[in-house]
């Protein structure tokens, strides 16, 4: 989404005309970005990530199909729907767009209703899909993230990291005794709990890209894509302290209750033959000796 909740349409031409031909069909309902190569068109892909993409099949350099399969090849563009821009009745690159993965494609010489048309029911099915994975990406319990929000993240900023030579930290968390909690105040107030605590996990997390998720039950992750060893750690350190403050009234409002957290936290700098399930486990290994050691405790593992 651009300014004033208007969709972005990045339009990827290398004649300056197309452009503008197609700025004006589509500037009154939409934010434009404009590229006119197929190299420029995919940094400015990944730094925008728009709604969607009009793409010229046939430019000098890098063509309309070569872009699409790079789009196609990184997780972070790969879901961004492309509509082709071609020569009118050219049916063999309309067809090899669509295997390429296309969603539809507009002919030259434009005519405005048709690419109104197409435009807007691609975009309106964009946000249909948007409105489902959000719906479906969120914990309806704590508001947060859930389990596949969190693996979908996981992996886009997993690729970005080894591309970038960037560090990323996973810190796993688990509310200490939960079971007693729940055994001595019921699971309506456990559930009281797991929404606080995940309260200070949003709270904690401050750069965009940064996530609290709850994994299932009582355990959760945060990533923090670009913070390496000691930074992981002193967030953990942060919200290890956050929960021991942390008082959550009783149902009934009588009595204030108590919890605190265990963190396993690991870190690396990625290269592409690591493996990003590694990272996890080792968090995980360093949650359970928080847990063999004591429980409110933070316990960090570099992987390298
Ligand atoms: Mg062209």
């Amino acid at each position: 989404m651009g300014q004033n909740g208007k969709s972005v349409i990045l339009i990827v031409d290398d004649s300056m005309l197309n452009i503008m031909m197609l700025t004006r069909i589509l500037s009154a309902d939409y934010v434009l970005l404009t590229a006119t190569s197929g190299e420029a068109a995919l940094s400015l892909a990944l730094k925008q990530i728009p709604d969607l993409i009009l793409l010229d099949v046939i430019m000098p350099g890098m063509d309309g199909f070569e872009v699409l399969t790079e789009l196609k090849r990184n997780p972070e563009t790969m879901n961004i729907p492309v509509i082709f821009i071609t020569g009118a009745d050219n049916e063999e690159d309309e067809e090899r767009g669509f295997l390429l993965g296309a969603v539809d494609y507009i002919t030259k010489p434009f005519k405005n209703v048709i690419v109104k048309v197409r435009v807007n029911t691609h975009m309106k099915i964009v946000s249909q899909l948007r409105m489902n994975e959000r719906l479906g990406m969120i914990d309806p319990l704590t508001g947060i993230h859930n389990r596949r929000s969190f693996d979908h993240s996981f992996e886009a900023e997993w690729g970005r990291a080894v591309r970038e030579k960037t560090p990323i930290s996973f810190l796993m968390l688990d509310i200490d005794h939960f079971k007693k909690y729940n055994d001595a105040f019921g699971h309506l107030q456990g559930d009281e709990l797991l929404k606080a605590a995940a309260a200070i996990f949003v709270a904690v997390v401050k750069r965009p890209t940064d996530l609290a998720a709850r994994l299932g039950g009582e355990e959760f992750g945060i990533l923090l894509p670009g913070a390496g060893p000691q930074g992981a750690l002193a967030v953990a350190e942060e919200v290890r302290k956050a929960v021991e403050a942390l008082q959550v009234p009783t149902i009934d409002g009588k009595q204030q209750t108590t919890a605190t957290v265990s963190i396993g936290v690991a870190s690396i700098s990625p290269v592409h033959s690591d493996s990003p399930t590694e990272l996890l486990s080792r968090a995980d290994d360093c949650l359970y000796a928080a847990k063999e050691s004591g429980r409110n405790k933070v316990i960090g593992g570099e992987l390298k």
